[in-house]
């Protein structure tokens, strides 16, 4: 059995109401100095409608408390008894279930909570990053902008490079057309016919024997 209003476990006296409902000393203290309803019922409850019971009663006080009585009265008092003691066990599941239901509600609204403040969280990430990529789709807008002018200004140095390139050929040619016709009269003039001064290949000239030559001596020789 349990107190139907702080639901501890009773041991020894506790109190029974006319009501139906059972509650342990404190408990029956509390509600008569204060409203004085029972807490399950609302009945309003005075002394006189309270009784002490005994949960854990003596061997003694069980052989002798009915002692005396008709089986009548105690078929009808048993069944008052049995009565009681199931609707005290169906008071009980019910305490239980509603203890449940609170803990699974509170656990609910716990992860609601949770769940409410990470769907925050994840829509606060999502606004920056959908402003990062627009952020991102503007730049690259930007560079594609700064590609394509840096392309044409590469185009037109291109252009510019190749008249350059076909200028400088042709000056080139030019340059060498000119050197060509620079050198071509200066072999004209030192033509093959003409002596060359200091070559030693004199036609008449034969080299001189020592024979003929007073400066050759024969010890010179040997
Ligand atoms: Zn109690
Ligand atoms: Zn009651």
């Amino acid at each position: 059995m349990r107190c139907n209003a702080c639901w501890r476990e009773l041991e020894g006296r506790a109190i029974s109401t006319t009501c139906g409902h059972i509650l342990c000393n404190e408990d029956a203290s509390k509600i008569l100095s204060n409203d004085g309803a029972c807490p399950i019922c609302d009945q309003v409850l005075s002394k006189s409608l309270m009784r002490p019971v005994d949960i854990n009663p003596s061997d003694e006080w069980v052989n002798m408390a009915m002692a005396g009585i008709s089986p009548q009265i105690l078929m009808k008092s048993s069944y008052k008894s049995i009565m009681f003691y199931i609707g005290q066990k169906e008071l009980e599941m019910q305490y239980k279930m509603n203890r449940i239901v609170a803990q699974c509600r509170q656990k609910c609204e716990t992860m609601q909570e949770k769940f409410t403040e990470k769907m925050e969280q994840v829509h606060t990430a999502y606004q920056k990053m959908a402003k990062r990529c627009q952020q991102a789709e503007q730049e690259i807008e930007n560079l594609s902008k700064d590609k394509q002018e840096l392309q044409e200004k590469f185009s037109e140095k291109s252009r510019q490079k190749r008249k350059l390139d076909e200028m400088y050929d042709q000056l080139r040619s030019e340059y060498e057309s000119v050197k060509r016709s620079a050198i071509q009269p200066a072999n004209n003039f030192y033509s093959r016919a003409d002596h060359d001064l200091f070559a030693n290949d004199l036609p008449d000239k034969k080299p001189l024997t020592y024979e003929e030559d007073p400066s050759l001596s024969l010890s010179d020789c040997c």
